[in-house]
């Protein structure tokens, strides 16, 4: 299982917390994440995650190319809808992807838990 992960800068602590609780998926996954959220997971959590540039500086995009080759089996975006991000193209190009590849991404705490749990059956 590959999974990417994504938080804005207003949701990093959520996505510490949510992947707290689904540790033992975690471990088993290949992981990509946004430069500063897959900072924020290795020194959290110490987990293994292959970080791309920061979201702003391209790392949506990045994950979003990976994703159309078929590299990704599911991607968490934690998106902040409070705050106005410079790169909203890069956001709806990654969203847009997934719509695009069918791929499962959950872009608030609520889906991802189903999405987590989900696989952590499998
Ligand atoms: P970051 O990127 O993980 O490097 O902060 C995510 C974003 O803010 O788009």
């Amino acid at each position: 299982m590959k999974l990417a992960l994504i938080a804005h800068d207003g949701k990093k602590d959520a996505m510490i917390a949510l992947a707290a609780d689904f540790l033992p998926l975690l471990r088993r996954c290949r992981l990509l994440a946004t430069g500063t959220t897959g900072a924020r997971l290795a020194e959290a959590h110490g987990l293994t995650v292959e970080r791309m540039l920061s979201g702003p500086l391209g790392g949506d995009l990045q994950i979003g190319a990976r994703l159309a080759v078929g590299e990704l089996d599911g991607v968490v975006f934690l998106r902040d809808p409070m705050t106005p991000q410079p790169h909203e193209p890069d956001i709806n190009a990654l969203v847009r992807a997934c719509d695009v590849h069918d791929v499962p991404c959950a872009t608030n705490v609520a889906t991802a838990r189903l999405l987590l749990t989900s696989w952590s059956g499998e």
